[in-house]
């Protein structure tokens, strides 16, 4: 058999590859460079991993975070391959041992930070080694249009260019923008590389935005409904993060937190508490999960808006990466859009840019911020509209988000369309132009905005005549106008214009009509006696699971195994592949290695045990 078929199923244990995964094998094998565009949890290190065992010396994989080494690492040395990783978290000691490893040809992939290639005594060390392949994860740091530009990853071509002959290059990324792919094709300098990419849509992942009243009461039955997974709930400063942390310690969950102003040595043990398990909610802002490995991740919970779609899709991707069903859920308020238009406005300068680069990525950035406040707009099917910014092709209805499975009911605004049709036409009568939806807004709600004053908007009888809504509501009014077609936007002023249907709704007596999602969560108040209520352990299994007893067992069996060997659950097995187990209820170890997800060392290592559990349940 193909050497390649036989390491995917003796090795990694799976049965066939994922999309896109075998012409990138190939491509390495056969010499070339590629460029894999996958999503997260699309499987990009299998197509560097597996070429790695195959091709003579060692792989070098530039990684951008140090957490992320440990824990592939890890991964790999429990399935047997040969692997290691340098950086600044090890002691000189275990630094020295992996150097006369690698000397002596033991490892087959070496993962190393991009800085670490500037650093004289490493080049030197890698200079005398057998490169076949240079593996660039997460491509997209290297470009400066990207969400998470990493200077050092322009480093990489002048690094390769020093070795004595040239590897093969290749660059995975789950970031899909054109602009971005360019930037990563041409600063590496990947010459005709192998391009495969690949579908972006999750289909495992069920994606819904919530508007609640009070954020934290609809995020505490959102958790308690998930008791029995772990998850990640994402807030967009600090305050929040610290704030949502404690809460939901008083409530009694075993959550921990994270973001860039924790001393480095509480990160790295809540970040291992998260993906050891012994905490199932992570409190984070976003300089959380860049490359956390984390396959179990049962939900990701947005607290705010993120700055883009881009971002968000990043982001909510990190639930479901066994392929098990997950959640992707955004808290919506109208004061997201303020505080990401703070974060923009006063987000720390680049360096490394021309103030005319800044002033680019500023703008980007608000449009960015525009399509991302669109999705929380739509009552259009989700999944559809990510895949449309992606510009893939998809059906209508996924049958799958919030939208589309939603509970909707139709609202009559016809009073409050001919509220905002009637104050559009009567500040052009009063201006001779078209004017854009912030000034009309401001217009409608009354307000005392310098702009308004100085033209005399305060003087229209249609000033003020929505005091009472917010600017949330206003906003939904505008939307709803304008994809019913009463509204449309100049594209090069940005002004609204009223259309045909406009006039109909003004002077005929047209209905305007607006879907509306009926109340999808019920908001509870915090619990008053929290306090007494405090546990630090959750509850380990839900009620559904307690009553299949077999998945019960072999979870706890898994547990016990990871602690007693010191590593992440997944590391053991991942969900899935329990649920392998206890759907094909293997009794051989033909049977066991017929698993997906169970290569031979796992087998050797875990098999009997495994199947003694089983047979006890059969
Ligand atoms: P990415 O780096 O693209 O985010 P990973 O490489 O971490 O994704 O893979 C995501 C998950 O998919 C992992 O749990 C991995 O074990 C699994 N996986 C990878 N390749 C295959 C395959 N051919 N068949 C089944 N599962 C796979």
């Amino acid at each position: 058999m193909d050497r390649k078929y036989d390491l995917l199923h003796k090795i990694f244990g799976w049965s066939s590859f994922r999309e896109g995964q075998e012409p990138l094998v190939d491509a390495l094998l056969a010499g070339r460079d590629v460029f894999g565009v996958m999503p997260t949890g699309g499987g990009k290190s299998l197509c560097y991993q597996l070429p790695a065992m195959l091709l003579p010396g060692v792989t070098l994989v530039v990684s951008p975070l140090i957490s992320l080494m440990k824990d592939q690492v890890m991964a790999l040395t429990a399935l047997g391959v040969p692997a290691a990783y340098i950086n600044s978290s090890q002691t000189g000691e275990e630094a020295r041992r992996v150097y006369t490893g690698l000397r002596a040809g033991e490892y087959k992939l070496l993962y190393i930070a991009p800085e670490r290639l500037t650093l004289e005594g490493f080049t030197e060390t890698v200079r005398g080694l057998r490169i076949p392949l240079v593996a660039v994860d997460e491509a997209h740091c290297i470009s400066q249009w990207g969400q998470d530009f990493r200077p050092s990853y322009l480093k990489i071509p002048d690094f390769i260019s020093r070795l004595p002959r040239r590897p093969s290059l290749a660059a995975f990324t789950a970031t899909a923008t054109p602009e971005v792919r360019e930037d990563v094709e041409r600063l590496l300098g990947l010459r005709s590389p192998v391009q495969v990419v690949t579908g972006f849509d999750r289909p495992n992942l069920r994606f819904d935005v919530l508007k609640p009243h009070k954020k934290y009461d609809a995020l505490l039955p959102l958790l308690r409904a998930r008791r029995d997974k772990s998850g990640i709930v994402y807030c967009s400063t600090r305050r929040e993060v610290e704030r949502v942390c404690e809460a939901l310690r008083l409530d009694g969950f075993a959550a921990t937190r994270y973001h860039a102003g924790l001393e480095d040595d509480e990160r790295r043990r809540n970040q291992e508490d998260f993906i050891y398990d012994r905490s199932t909610v992570m409190v984070a802002t976003n300089a959380f999960g860049m490359g956390i490995d984390k396959s179990n991740v049962g939900f990701v919970i947005h607290y705010n808006m993120p700055k883009s779609l881009e971002a968000y899709y990043q982001e909510a991707g990190r639930a479901g990466r066994d392929g098990s069903p997950a959640d992707c859920i955004l808290l919506f308020s109208p004061g997201d859009i303020m505080t990401a238009r703070h974060l923009i406005e006063t987000g720390s300068e680049n360096p490394d840019l021309s103030p005319e680069e800044q002033a680019q990525v500023t703008m980007r950035d608000y449009k960015r911020l525009e399509v991302m406040s669109g999705y929380c707009a739509t009552s259009g099917c989700y999944r559809a509209y990510i895949l449309d910014y992606f510009g893939q092709a998809h059906t209508d209805s996924c049958s799958n988000c919030g939208n589309c499975s939603g509970d909707f009911v139709e609202v009559d605004m016809t009073r409050e369309a001919q509220m905002v049709l009637s104050c559009v036409l009567r500040v052009h009568d009063k201006l001779g132009y078209y004017v854009g939806q912030s000034l009309i807004t401001h217009t409608l709600r009354g307000s005392r905005d310098k702009r308004v004053l100085a033209l005399g908007l305060d003087g229209l009888s249609t000033y003020g005549i929505l005091r009472g809504a917010d600017q949330g509501k206003t906003r939904e009014y505008f939307d709803a106008l304008l994809t019913g077609g009463y509204l449309r936007k100049d594209e090069t002023h940005a002004t609204l214009i009223p259309t045909e249907s406009a006039r109909e709704v003004l002077f005929r007596g047209k209905r305007v009509l607006r879907r509306q999602k009926r109340a999808a969560v019920k908001e509870t108040p915090r619990s008053p006696s929290r306090g007494a209520a405090r546990r630090e352990i959750p509850e380990p299994f839900s009620p559904g699971e307690r009553e299949n007893g077999l998945l019960e067992a072999l979870k706890l069996l898994r547990l016990n195994i990871a602690r007693e060997e010191g590593v992440p659950l997944y590391v053991v097995f991942s969900n899935a592949t329990l649920m392998e187990m206890v759907r094909l209820k293997p009794r051989t170890m033909a049977d066991f290695l017929a698993v997906p997800g169970v290569g031979t060392v796992k087998a050797k290592r875990y098999g009997e045990i495994f199947m003694s559990e089983i047979g006890k349940f059969v």
